[in-house]
């Protein structure tokens, strides 16, 4: 079985497309090696070996380690070198290499080779004793580390001890004789920590390295990691043996970084960092500060032309912007590492823009390319670029865009006073799923500790809130309700800007400036729109955000709610007036004033999409949502009886109170509400159908041309649509006569019911909303606004649900009705109009089963626009 299951290749057998056997890096590193780049020599274990042997909960398969020294006996006769050897030894770097690539999320050792013996053969051959014993004592403290999990801090507490002790600053300062004595005191460290010293022999140093690096997949960190990213468990670790090469090997050495292009911006220009005299980590680590890349012109003239050659080399070869690690041992240049560079969603856009004018790629592979999700980064008001603000401190840039509001230190305040309209920044420690409502009502949330994969980045991404995430410096006094980093200190209700795009902090209140539509994301969308099927609309209830909707590309209104239009303060008392009214006389005249106010309210988004289809819903929440609370309104009358007010007062609180218990129900999403309250009183109907017909009028008078639909909620029977189409119809051709404004009228499909029989309703419907937000509660029987907040989060955590069925569609259960619902639709009614308007409309993943099923669009928030037309492109390619 040898021959035709290795587990070992050279990496001179690799290419770029055995990547998920040979890992990113082994593969990129191999493809390198393929096309003539300096890379040094080596071997890579693959991705099976990992996955064999953590199957095997930990047990090597057997013939892993006879291939792995059968690979290094190759490798020491190609270098002419012996790993440990006193002469001409061999050192060699045992690196991790994922096939999706999780930067710094699993284990590298470098110099494994050094011994007592080796170190001195080294320091001979080189004539550079301190660069001998500088790989000597980094390589215990990484081995130390990684393999036999000394904490990381007690070897760099003995080098800072060491360094005060000497006056010295920089670790390149540290002498030979300084370095002997680390080395020896590295040992006794370890030996303290692991009661038993490190091997000696380099060989069981690779075995243990190498099983060190397999473990390294399933650290906890690995493992968020993967989640956030949606990166299978299962797909195992390579591990990369490479020969070393030496960048701190004094002033004619460099290691470094860069990119092909600015990830940032995506401008094509020099970007990159090194540092002479150093080795691999020592550039991210930030123990010294790199010099920008230009400089190393100067200092290392010839490997920095080498470098721009190779550059450009690989970006040409993958057709990507490259992100690459190099290293120059005494004036020659190796490339380490070339991947596919993560990129900011601007950088994207302009990178895939660009690379399309220089004919590297074409559109469609350029579409491909741009994850769609990415775009919300360029649809959140921003910072002014220029503001030249000083930032109060920093932490990780955990999700796009930026907020400012008053400092709260916990979620009930946030939701408090978010709610009643105050701008609120929720600053915590950390925040945990219990803090989800603080989070809904803040601008933006700041954290003192977690990552980019805590909770609250995750829940902030998943929102579009920005947040700043593990900002270190912060102190938070939540008894005192303050926040102190260094001499500043800020008190609740204090102003702070936050900057998720950058993760830097502010005090006091920064100038946003709206999103920048520039012309690289025009012209990428064009080029989305050209290669889409599925069309797509917004979910839009006022002019505003319908201009704005358009301005992102909508192609109409795919839903208007019009009961968000009863909300506003001013006609609240109307709208209640309304619903208290003892007699159909009284309710008429609250709706005669209701009327013109919609039917203003339609002319704006009529104005904003002429030419373009608006789908306007008649009203569908149940009715107490106008009313006060139930409780709320029973503490008042308590209160005023026992204060001993009468008279009308207290009257009038009794009356509203029995109308609101008498309205109030048990499950009122599944109450009174839809086309139950408009068949209930049709009246309510009448009145919006009127408003609409009149404001379709109006705007037509004005040279503009109207599209109406419109959509009956919550029908579940074929006859309660049969009733309210009629309903609508007469009150259209009453306020329409001569059938001038082009109208439509549909239903939505948000009832389990619906989509079994929607033969049945779609002989009275002119087009189909599927509203995957109610139809997916009534299909899984979760309720959304209990669930997300408590045991669906623990159920996708554990795996028992792979995603959130209200964010990304549940395609086996919702998904099977949308499509009965389409096929049995069509089958009555075969011109029936298609859509979407829940949540899923904007989320990529849902989009791709709805253009499979055949939906003729998806509507979703104005914001959400552009994401939806990339994702339909992408499906489409
Ligand atoms: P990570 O995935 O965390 O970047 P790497 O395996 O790429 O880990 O290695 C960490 C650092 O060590 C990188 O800077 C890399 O360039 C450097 N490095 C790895 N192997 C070698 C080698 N054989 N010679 C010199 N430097 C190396
Ligand atoms: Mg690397
Ligand atoms: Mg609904």
């Amino acid at each position: 079985t040898h021959e035709d299951h290795r587990l070992v290749y050279d990496l001179s057998e690799g290419t770029a497309a055995m990547r998920p056997l040979l890992g990113g890096k082994g593969a990129g590193v191999a493809e390198m090696i393929r096309i003539g780049v300096p890379v040094p020599d080596g071997f890579t274990v693959t991705t099976e070996a990992c996955v064999v042997t953590m199957e095997a909960g930990g047990t090597w398969p057997e013939q892993l380690w006879d291939e792995i020294l059968a690979h290094l006996d190759a490798l020491e006769q190609r270098t002419g070198r012996r790993l440990g050897a006193a002469e001409r030894p061999l050192l060699v770097s045992v690196r991790s290499g994922a096939v999706m690539s999780m930067p710094g999320m699993m284990d590298t050792i470098l110099n494994l080779g050094i011994s007592d013996e080796s170190v001195v053969g080294l320091a001979e051959e080189s004539g550079n004793p301190r660069f001998a014993w500088d790989c000597y004592r980094r390589f215990l403290q990484m081995y130390g580390e990684v393999v036999e999990g000394v904490p990381g801090h007690a070897f760099e507490d003995e080098i800072s001890a060491l360094k005060s002790r000497r006056g010295i600053e920089l670790d390149t300062d540290l002498t030979v004789s300084d370095l002997q004595e680390l080395v020896e005191t590295f040992r006794t460290v370890a030996l303290r920590h692991t009661g038993q010293g490190l091997p000696t022999d380099p060989r069981e140093q690779l075995r243990r390295s190498v099983q060190a690096v397999f473990s390294s997949w399933d650290t906890p960190r690995a493992r968020v990691y993967r989640r956030a990213h949606d990166i299978s468990d299962d797909l195992g670790t390579a591990v990369n043996v490479m020969q070393m090469v030496f960048g701190n090997r004094g002033d004619g050495s460099a290691t470094g970084v860069c990119f092909t292009r600015n990830p940032s911006t995506g401008a094509k220009e020099l970007y990159g960092e090194f540092l002479v005299n150093a080795q691999g980590e020592d550039v991210v680590a930030g123990i010294r500060t790199p010099l920008p890349l230009a400089e190393m012109e100067h200092v290392l003239p010839d490997a920095y032309r080498e470098l721009l050659d190779t550059m450009h080399r690989l970006e040409q070869h993958y057709g990507d912007m490259q992100d690459i690690e190099f290293t120059v041992d005494d004036g020659t240049l190796y490339l380490l590492q070339t991947r596919t560079g993560k990129r900011t969603a601007a950088a994207a856009l302009k990178v895939a823009r660009d690379l399309v004018a220089e004919d590297v790629i074409d559109t469609a592979t350029a579409l491909r390319r741009i994850e769609p999700a990415q775009l919300d980064q360029l649809l959140h008001p921003g910072l002014d670029p220029e503001h030249g603000q000083e930032p109060l401190t920093r932490g990780l840039n955990a999700s796009p865009g930026a907020g400012v509001g008053a400092v709260v230190f916990d979620a009930d305040t946030a939701a408090e006073r978010g709610e009643a309209g105050e701008s609120v920044v929720l600053v915590r420690w950390e925040t945990t799923p219990d803090d989800i409502h603080g989070v809904i009502a803040a601008q933006g949330v700041l954290t003192a500790h977690g990552g980019m994969t805590s909770h609250a980045a995750v829940v902030a991404r998943g929102m579009g809130k920005p947040c700043v995430a593990g900002a270190g410096d912060l102190q938070i006094d939540v008894e005192a309700r303050t926040l102190t980093v260094g001499d500043t200190v800020l008190a609740e209700g204090d102003t702070v800007t936050i900057d998720g795009t950058t993760g830097e902090v502010y005090a006091g209140a920064l100038t946003l400036v709206p999103p920048q539509i520039t012309d690289d994301f025009s012209a990428v969308l064009a080029w989305a729109d050209d290669a889409r099927r599925l069309g797509v609309r917004a979910n839009a209830d006022t002019g505003p955000d319908a201009a704005k909707a358009r301005e992102l590309g909508a192609e109409g209104i795919g839903l208007c709610r019009t009961e968000h239009m009863f909300m506003a303060a001013e006609r609240l008392p109307v709208v209640q007036s309304m619903i208290l009214a003892e007699t159909p006389e009284d309710r008429g005249h609250a709706l005669e004033r209701l009327l013109p106010m919609q039917q203003a309210d339609f002319e704006e988004i009529f104005t904003a999409m002429s030419g373009l289809p608006v789908t306007i819903r008649l009203i569908d929440p149940p009715l107490h949502e106008f009313l006060p609370d139930l409780v709320e309104q029973s503490v008042h009358v308590q209160r005023l009886e026992d204060a001993g007010t009468t008279g009308p007062e207290l009257d009038d609180a009794r009356e509203l109170l029995a109308h609101v218990k008498r309205l109030s129900e048990m499950n009122p999403m599944l109450g009174t509400r839809g086309v139950r309250l408009a068949l209930l009183y049709p009246e309510i109907a009448r009145m919006q159908v009127r408003a609409v017909a009149r404001a379709a009028l109006a705007v037509r008078e004005r040279g503009l041309d109207p599209h109406v639909e419109i959509m009956v909620p919550l029908v579940g029977f074929d006859e309660e649509l049969r009733r309210m189409r009629e309903v609508v119809e007469t009150t259209w051709a009453e306020e329409v006569p001569d059938g001038g404004v082009p109208h439509t009228v549909g239903t939505m499909i948000e009832l389990p019911r619906a989509a079994l029989v929607a033969d049945a309703i779609a002989e009275h419907a002119d087009f189909f909303s599927f509203g995957t937000n109610d139809l997916t509660q009534t299909t899984v029987g979760i309720s959304r606004d209990d669930a997300e907040g408590s045991f669906l989060g623990a159920y996708v955590d554990a795996g028992i649900l792979a995603a959130n069925p209200f964010a990304s569609i549940d395609a086996d259960g919702v998904g099977e009705l949308v499509r009965i619902g389409v096929r049995k639709g069509r089958s009555t009614e075969p011109g029936l109009k298609t859509g979407v308007c829940g949540e899923h409309g904007g989320d990529p993943a849902s989009i791709a089963l709805f253009d499979e099923i055949g939906l003729d669009y998806v509507s979703c928030s104005p914001y959400r626009v552009p994401i939806a037309r990339l994702a339909a492109a992408q499906v489409a390619l």
